[in-house]
């Protein structure tokens, strides 16, 4: 069968779904057998989990209305966030930079001396000669390079300066140096929301605003001929449309077009994986306030941890787990036994749990890509190749589609701007 359609959207998560809201002729093709992409939460005997915390830091009052407007009253938590590093069995303040005050003596004096000691350029080679360059030999090498290392899985020197945006947290030394006096650990998500039904309450509300009949789910967009504009899919069909909006991996549409140079482009762009545990014990732990903390230590396998329950106010340990894994690892069932086994060991080292605590439940996620490598050697030529497939009416958009750092916010306006452009040049959408 040959469907026809102004816009073709591929997936039907956060991204697809608001850009579909936004217009009036279009169809979603996703690969699996519901919405909602990384933004879906599961329920299992009474606990509540995403995959990975997904926490909403609004920076625009419109999409927050949009959403907790909508809401009845208590469908969201509204937190201060309350994070820390666990550093040589206690906790220290995050983020680690600004709070090395808190450490041992010894050790606040080397990052201290090394703080002032540093040397600073006008511009970083990557993202690990910034780290030493900004913040000193100390900080890095004690916080800074071990966390982001178990983060991302790869070399630092391969990442860009300005890898993680505006999500690094970045501090000079009258910050650091002022933190030590009155405390001011703020930063883009010192308060977050969260439904209290998990993050899949987003995608509900925008479901609502999008025509079902319009999703075609468990089919996976297979090709994509740039030229004549028609898609090919799992289930057989193909799509005839003027525009093709992209929200699977960036590499993943590049394959899809089969285009010998877009496939090469493909094979040199690398990402981590997260495996993600989401564990229910029976009773709460004595970490019950803390949101989420974080884990530099290399004998540790995980690099941070989260506590859903102390987030909505429930009377389990519920928790997530995240642990990277460089591109080409093989993850297979034995791995996430044993990283299983070696999680609940190492939360009862570090004193969450104990022997008292019984699992009640648990589900792992694989999600593959989780955070993509921005590196200055390829992003120029990611960007230059986006341009240029919009002049055959493809655009790839969302954190994985425009292959960048992002929140599911930034998903969102980025969505409706291009609905916004796309309806401006006629492209059908309102
Ligand atoms: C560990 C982790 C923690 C995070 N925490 C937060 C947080 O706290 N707050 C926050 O704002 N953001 C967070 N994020 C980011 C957030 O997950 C993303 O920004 C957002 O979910 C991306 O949405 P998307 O729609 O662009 O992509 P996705 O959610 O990846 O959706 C893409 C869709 O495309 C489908 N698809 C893929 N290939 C095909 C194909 N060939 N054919 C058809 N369909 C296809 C997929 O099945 C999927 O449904 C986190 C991310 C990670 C990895």
């Amino acid at each position: 069968m040959t469907l026809k359609c102004k816009n073709l959207i591929i997936g039907a998560g956060i991204s697809g779904l608001t850009l579909a809201a936004a217009s009036d002729d279009y169809l979603i093709i996703e690969k699996e057998n519901e919405a909602g992409g990384y933004c879906r939460t599961i329920k299992k005997n009474g606990f509540v989990w995403d995959y990975a915390g997904h926490f909403f830091h609004f920076k625009t009052d419109r999409f927050r209305k949009r959403f907790i407007e909508s809401a009845k009253p208590g469908e969201f938590v509204d937190r201060v966030k309350s994070t820390y590093i666990y550093y040589k069995g206690r906790l220290i303040d995050y983020p680690f930079q600004k709070n090395i005050h808190e450490l041992d003596k010894e050790e606040f004096i080397d990052c201290l001396y090394d703080l002032f000691d540093k040397t600073e350029k006008e511009k970083y080679g990557n993202f690990l000669d910034m780290l030493y360059g900004k913040f000193g030999r100390s900080i890095t090498e004690k916080f800074l390079r071990p966390y982001n290392e178990k983060l991302y899985a790869v070399d630092l020197s391969k990442l860009d300066e300005n890898a993680m945006g505006r999500f690094f947290p970045y501090a000079d030394i009258k910050d650091i140096v002022l933190n030590m006096k009155k405390g001011d650990n703020s930063s883009y998500n010192s308060t977050f929301l969260y439904p209290k039904d998990g993050a899949e309450f987003i995608i509900d509300k925008l479901l609502e605003e999008v025509r079902r009949d319009r999703i075609v789910f468990k089919a996976t967009v297979e090709r994509v001929d740039l030229e004549r504009r028609t898609a090919h899919l799992s289930n057989g069909d193909d799509v005839e449309y003027e525009n093709v909006i992209n929200t699977a991996p960036f590499d993943v549409f590049l394959r899809m077009t089969g285009n010998r140079d877009l496939c090469r482009l493909a094979d040199v762009l690398t990402y981590n994986k997260v495996l993600v545990f989401n564990l229910g014990f029976n009773k709460k732990s004595s970490f019950d306030s803390q949101h989420w903390l974080y884990f530099p230590d290399k004998d540790i396998n995980f690099y941070r941890v989260g506590f859903y329950d102390n987030i909505l106010g429930h009377d389990r340990l519920s928790m997530y787990i995240e642990i990277g894994y460089p591109k080409d690892a093989a993850v297979t069932e034995g791995e996430i036994k044993r990283q299983l086994e070696s999680t609940l060991e190492n939360l009862r080292r570090v004193g969450i749990t104990d022997d008292t605590f019984v699992l009640e439940d648990y589900v792992s996620i694989l999600m593959d890509p989780a955070y993509i490598h921005i590196d200055a050697e390829h992003d120029g030529e990611v960007r230059r190749t986006m341009a240029k497939l919009e002049e055959s009416g493809a655009y790839s958009i969302g954190r994985y589609g425009a292959w960048t750092y992002c929140s599911m916010e930034d998903c969102m306006i980025e969505a409706e701007a291009l609905g916004e452009r796309l309806a401006k040049c006629g492209g059908g959408i309102k």
